[in-house]
């Protein structure tokens, strides 16, 4: 039965009562017209009357903010609070899941490693994230709808978001001058912005170091591959007399060589980036380690050079044993090539009160001056880049070095004076080095 059956029957119900008590009262007075009459209207009334009441305590629930629960009645005023009171709840439930959701989102923004502003028609900022804050030099609170072209003055910036056309990004140095930003725009909704920022200060270095380092090596393989090309070409072209042959011959062995050289050293830096880390249980002996590039180093000088070997005996250090022996034999390498004959060289291992070890390679050579120092493990870096060639050097040695040194958690470090020599040290970690177990003493007659 809908409510509006039910209202009418108690309306009818409630006139019938009236009226028959009035019906009954007017037996007395001899006017049961009226009396019944007036009883029905008063029973219409009173059933009028007590809605009012339902309906006022269900308007002082609605005016008061719903904390408390809604009038519980029974009928039609019952029906409309509870209706009223679920599409409430439901309303409130709805906008707090989606208050949840707005906070999750601008959390998920917040966490972007991208800087993201959002600006209105005007280009004011709206909103934006720690990042972007950062990037633009911007207090999201103060700055807060302020114009962005007011407080990041950057021109191609502000060119940028003057012409209007976002179909690239634009590069321009951050407030503060030191990073690259890369900054997109998006336009969305009605004139509203957004715009997202990237430090590519990094890749922009990376990007140039690989640029130079593509340069560089392309020079230097071009350089020995005209040489060759040109001594080819005397061959082909001029009858050269046997001993000019030889000559000629020696020259292009040489160049090959240097080129070989540089090729392994290219190789051995590219196996070294690619290359997991050295492992830190595969114990090798410093002493044999040492031996090694010392045997090398004697090779080398040809008798030109004192060579000697100091400490290390009772020593193992934990890595690559190919890694290790050419950090090693480029040291020893370069000390060989650039001490002039007569000189002397040391390749001592040092043991240090912290528990690492350093292995030290000392000359006599011509020394470096302090200004080189910090660049020599450059790729390419040279002192004295003919005479460097001179000696075969490749300009790769140390930076190798470097490498090893760093993959095995450790560190080179270079003194130098001019005119006095120098002194390479390759540190190792505690954790990489350790002292050999002495073999255990048989005593004579123990069983
Ligand atoms: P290269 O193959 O040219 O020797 P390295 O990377 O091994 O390249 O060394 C870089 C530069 O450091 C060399 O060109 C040289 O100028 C300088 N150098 C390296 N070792 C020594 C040394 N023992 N004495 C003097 N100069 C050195």
């Amino acid at each position: 039965m809908s409510w509006l059956l039910a209202r009418a029957l108690a309306a009818v119900l409630a006139m019938l009562a009236g009226a028959s008590i009035g019906f009954v009262a007017g037996q007395f007075t001899r006017a049961p017209v009226w009396t019944s009459v007036t009883g029905a209207a008063l029973a219409v009334a009173m059933l009028a009357g007590l809605d009012a009441l339902r309906g006022e305590r269900l308007m002082l629930w609605l005016r008061g903010g719903q904390d408390r629960q809604a009038p519980r009645d029974a009928g039609l005023w019952g029906e409309l609070a509870y209706r009223i009171e679920k599409a409430l709840r439901q309303r409130d439930q709805t906008m707090a899941t989606e208050q949840t959701r707005l906070s999750q989102f601008l959390a998920a923004i917040e966490a972007s490693p991208n800087g993201v502003l959002l600006l209105d028609a005007q280009d004011r900022i709206d909103w934006c994230n720690r990042v972007g804050a950062e990037h633009f030099g911007l207090d999201p609170q103060r700055d807060r709808l302020q114009r962005v072209t007011n407080l990041v003055r950057a021109p191609a910036f502000v060119a940028f978001l003057q012409a209007g056309r976002f179909d690239g990004p634009v590069q321009f140095v951050a407030p503060g001058g030191r990073d690259t930003l890369q900054v997109t725009v998006r336009p969305y909704a009605e004139g509203m912005k957004l715009v997202l920022s990237q430090d590519i200060t990094e890749a922009e270095r990376n990007d140039s170091m690989r640029r130079d380092f593509v340069a560089n090596v392309s020079h230097e393989i071009r350089t020995p591959l005209t040489v060759l090309s040109g001594f080819v070409e005397t061959m082909a072209r001029l009858p050269l007399s046997e001993a000019e042959r030889a000559r000629v011959l020696v020259l292009m062995e040489q160049q090959t060589h240097r080129m070989q050289a540089l090729v392994a050293d290219l190789l051995t830096l590219a196996q070294l980036e690619g290359s997991p880390r050295p492992p830190n249980d595969r114990w090798l002996s410093v002493a044999a380690l040492m031996q090694r590039a010392m045997a090398d180093g004697q090779a080398l000088s040809a008798g030109r050079h004192r060579l000697q070997m100091l400490g290390g005996v009772d020593d193992e250090i934990a890595g690559s044993e190919g890694e290790l022996l050419s950090a090693v034999g480029n040291l020893v390498s370069n000390a060989v090539r650039y001490t002039p004959e007569g000189g002397s060289i040391d390749v001592q291992w040092r043991l240090r009160e912290d528990g690492s070890g350093e292995l030290v390679v000392t000359d006599t050579g011509p020394g470096i001056a302090r200004e080189h120092l910090p660049r020599l493990t450059e790729r390419f870096y040279r002192v004295d880049a003919s005479r460097a060639r001179d000696t075969g050097g490749t300009g790769l040695g140390l930076s190798i070095v470097k490498h090893v040194a760093q993959r095995h958690g450790g560190e080179i470090d270079i003194q130098s004076e001019l005119g006095k020599g120098s002194s390479f040290r390759l540190l190792l970690p505690a954790l990489r080095v350790r002292q050999r177990a002495a073999a255990p003493v048989v005593l004579a007659g123990a069983a």
